[in-house]
């Protein structure tokens, strides 16, 4: 049911007391807080509505619709490195897979510590996480989990490597198995409770900059669906446009600082495995991971469509085209790295979307040859027949011993590297030599500009992101609420 509204009607100028931009994982737990605090809530987002389950997940058509610039996005640097972001109401959640990791405790601390974030309490974000498990039916696959994701576990366990089930925010129906559940997403969750809350939520709304006059924010310059120009007039704005598009908004908006000096992502390679026995089935996510490696690395399975598949071969078509057709008894998996690497988001005048770099450091090139060395070893552990990295120029993996040539063979700047994880572009904290907003998300040097989402993860957490951008979120907008009650 799509509850998105045109929020301009004939009008060009709107009134509200806090605007939210963007209703992803960040947005929307911020929407539906301050909605149900009483507060006059408008969430604009770039993106369109589809309801969750209207869109065959993993296809064309979703990359189409629900992605920023059909999934096409890239990180320049040595090597380029392929990230995709979902650009729709929910943004990201809409399309992801749903994995949920808590926020390590290990991470929290040394974020607290490091740029000295205040109030950054151990019990309080567990709490909280308690709370987004249940709004967000975090769960464990019902019965079996799919025979690629049992694969990886068995693979795992057979060279004694920690590694286990990752629930996901999933409802699943009465005697459901691993494939017949719905995520959990925003559109499910948090959009719907905002909306029941009195926020209204206009999609097809894409804010330009924010109008400042010396260090207060008093509205927002918006481009909509149909080419118009808007203008939304606000007391408090909460920018949650993700860690690209953010920091992008901020600086376009003349904001300096740390903004956009330090984007993180998890660098992430592939492999393909094959196997005697039939393990690829439609709409897998596999939820098995590899955790003995953390905080370093962490290995899991990916969508494995013989279109993904493909993809997976390509960097070394002429030598492995030859397998699609066995794409039934395929899978494909990643490795994904802690990276020490940084990035940066630039906004350029004139140009609609940032310029994005990302550099890779010697010892993050390292570690995604020794990971995916280890990935392949798991995946002859777990019996695979063979195993194809992709990477140009790489050889076919048939025994433990291949490993070696495939590490000595891998090279970052021949492999397609990618990231779905984004963060750290407005890092939180009180340093200011490293952070870009204060311990609750306001901007430094602004009196009523916040940022609340991915942005402020002071660094990659090493695990699936969501859960963590969402309890520093929810504990975030609580704050405010505690200093901006009404009388
Ligand atoms: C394919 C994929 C798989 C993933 N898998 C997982 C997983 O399994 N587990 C996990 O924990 N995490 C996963 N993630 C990461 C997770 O989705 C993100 O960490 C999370 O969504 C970040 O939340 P956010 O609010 O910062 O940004 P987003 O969720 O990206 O939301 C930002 C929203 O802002 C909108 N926006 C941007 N600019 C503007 C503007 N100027 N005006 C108006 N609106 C704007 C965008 O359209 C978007 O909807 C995955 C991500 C992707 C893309």
């Amino acid at each position: 049911m799509n509850l998105s509204k045109d929020a301009f009607g004939a009008g060009d100028h709107i009134e509200v007391e806090v605007l939210i931009i963007g209703s992803g994982a960040g947005g929307s737990p911020t929407a539906a807080l301050l909605a149900e605090a009483g507060f006059d809530v408008l969430i604009v987002e770039e993106g369109e509505w589809y309801d969750q389950g209207s869109i065959k997940p993993f296809s064309l058509d979703q990359m189409e619709k629900q992605y920023r610039s059909g999934g096409v996005t890239v990180a320049l640097g040595r090597p380029s490195i392929a990230y995709t972001e979902g650009r729709c109401a929910g943004g990201g959640t809409e399309v992801n897979s749903g994995l949920y990791k808590r926020p390590p405790h290990s991470m929290l601390t040394k974020w607290r510590d490091g740029y000295q974030i205040q109030n950054l309490e151990l019990d309080d974000i567990d709490d909280i996480a308690d709370e987004i498990e249940r709004d967000l039916s975090v769960s464990y696959v019902p019965g079996e989990s799919t025979l690629a994701s049992q694969a990886l576990a068995r693979g795992a366990t057979s060279l004694g490597w920690q590694n286990g089930e990752i629930p996901r925010w999933m409802s699943y129906p009465e005697r459901g198995d691993a494939l017949s559940g719905k995520r959990q997403s925003m559109t499910e969750t948090y959009l719907p409770r905002a909306i029941n809350a009195g926020a209204i939520l206009s999609t097809g709304v894409r804010v330009e900059r924010l109008e400042m006059t010396d260090a207060t924010a008093g509205a927002a310059v918006v481009e909509r669906r149909d080419g118009k120009a808007g203008r939304i007039s606000f007391r408090h704005v909460f920018v949650c446009c993700g860690a690209i598009h953010t920091p992008a908004l901020l600086q376009r908006s003349g904001i300096k600082g740390n903004i956009g000096k330090s984007l993180a992502v998890h660098p992430t390679v592939k492999l393909s495995a094959k196997f005697s026995e039939e393990i690829n089935v439609d709409n897998d996510v596999p939820v098995h991971q590899v955790t003995e490696f953390f905080p370093h690395s962490s290995f899991g399975g990916s969508a494995s469509q013989a279109g993904l598949l493909a993809l997976a071969l390509n960097d070394n078509w002429r030598a492995f085209r030859g397998q699609i057709t066995d794409w039934r008894r395929m899978s494909v998996y990643y490795a994904a790295i802690t990276s020490e690497g940084r990035g940066r988001v630039i906004s350029v005048p004139g140009m609609r979307d940032p310029v994005v770099t990302y550099r890779l450091t010697k010892n993050d090139r390292t570690l995604l040859a020794i990971s995916l060395g280890r990935l392949a070893l798991a995946m002859l552990a777990a019996g695979a027949e063979a195993v194809y990295p992709s990477f140009r120029g790489a050889p076919v993996v048939r025994r433990p011993a291949d490993v070696a040539r495939l590490e000595a063979g891998f090279s970052a700047t021949k492999a397609s590297v990618m990231s779905v994880h984004l963060c750290s572009t407005v890092p939180m904290g009180e340093d200011p030599r490293l952070c870009g907003a204060d311990s609750f998300g306001r901007v430094h040097g602004t009196t009523n500009v916040r940022v609340n989402d991915a942005s402020l993860l002071p660094s990659a957490p090493g695990v699936n992101p969501q859960a963590t951008v969402m309890a520093l979120v929810v504990r975030n907008v609580r704050r405010f609420i505690e200093e901006n009650v009404h009388a």
